[in-house]
């Protein structure tokens, strides 16, 4: 059976909040995110903003260089998750199979119709008139037969955009693409595949399954299939957490390692305490480390048994980061994350503990 699935996307999100509720944002470059003077990032812009270089993730200070008359402007989280919940009982409408990627990004299955209507991307189109409707906002919505394509979709014509990829033109849609618009191509992997001869699609496409293993590990088989348009990942409606960490961007740029460690000993402290709160153990110890020229590393390890404990973390945390240049280069961010909440796994391990006496 052929699946429907819509991913909506709201356009310029925390940066359309911010102009729809002060009239005076309206046309002008606005940034959402930290001061550029106190080391912060941009979290969003809006589209006047992007006209100049400015983009998600890039320091604000930069964001400030490349247009020193944006406005800054510092994120009201409540005001986003107040629209999130609205457009997710919107979504909750036209189907019960949604799954939220962030407060502003969902995939919907459609396939079942339960609004009876004519067709997928007629639901699609209602849905972004009554984001529009009910919260002053666009939205952009992709349309296709699965998730990847219909992600990709999305962010096609942005903004307020509806892109439909029926069956019959997925593999050519993907022939087309560049490879940096591929979900689940980050700029590590750009690199790699550009390195490697893999510009589009269609090149992806020409390499052998063994060959992307090879080069990838298990995102090779990842790509194999989605060159081809294949990607038979369900949406998911309770997605359960994957990982849970902390990270923070310090006050100043620093090399010194007593330094680092007390702070990552209070980042271990915090993620043991949502650990703990949210009754899970990870097996996967991850030290992520963005060094001054934005260069950003992450190290991982896997434990013998799962952990909830700030000082078990921290001692895997201290030996993976001497596997980093955090002692010759100065660091500006730090973060740990705990991943693996999975059960098997770690009960073979612990039988591993018995005595052998
Ligand atoms: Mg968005």
């Amino acid at each position: 059976m052929i699946r429907k699935i819509i991913h909506i996307d709201m356009d310029a999100f925390f940066a359309a909040v911010e102009q729809r509720d002060n009239p005076k944002l309206r046309g002008l470059p606005v940034i959402v995110g930290g001061n550029p003077k106190s080391r912060g990032v941009v979290a969003t812009c809006s589209y006047e903003a992007r006209k100049y270089g400015i983009h998600s993730a890039m320091a604000s200070s930069r964001a400030y260089n490349l247009c020193p008359k944006a406005i800054f402007v510092r994120p009201r989280m409540e005001a986003y998750k107040a629209v999130s919940v609205q457009i997710r009982d919107i979504f909750q409408n036209y189907s019960d199979f949604v799954e939220p990627l962030s407060l502003d990004e969902a995939f919907l299955d459609v396939t079942m119709n339960k609004m009876q209507l004519k067709s997928a991307t007629d639901t699609a189109i209602e849905i972004k008139n009554k984001i529009l409707s009910e919260t002053g906002l666009t939205a952009s919505a992709g349309v296709s037969y699965n998730k990847f394509i219909a992600k990709v979709a999305s962010d096609m014509q942005k903004p307020d955009g509806l892109t439909v990829v029926p069956p019959k033109a997925g593999e050519r849609f993907i022939e087309t693409l560049p490879i940096n618009k591929f979900f689940g191509v980050g700029k590590v992997t750009e690199k790699k595949m550009l390195r490697l001869g893999i510009k589009t699609g269609a090149d992806l496409k020409l390499k052998t399954k063994e060959f992307l293993i090879r080069e990838f590990g298990k995102a090779g088989a990842y790509y194999f299939d989605v060159a081809r348009g294949i990607d038979d990942r369900h949406v998911n409606p309770n997605r359960i957490r994957k990982s849970i960490g902390r990270e923070t961007t310090l006050q100043t740029d620093i090399s010194d390692k007593n330094t680092i460690m007390e702070i990552l000993s209070k980042i271990a402290e915090q993620v043991s305490s949502i650990l703990k709160r949210n009754h899970k153990k990870g097996v996967t110890v991850t030290l992520k480390i963005r060094y001054s020229d934005f260069k950003t590393v992450t190290r991982s390890r896997s434990l013998a048994e799962r952990t909830d404990d700030s000082g078990t973390i921290m001692k895997h945390v201290k030996e993976l980061l001497e596997t980093t240049d955090a002692d010759s280069k100065k660091v500006r961010l730090l973060g740990i994350t705990l991943s693996n909440f999975s059960r098997e796994t770690p009960v073979i391990m612990t039988q591993l503990k018995f005595p052998f006496y």
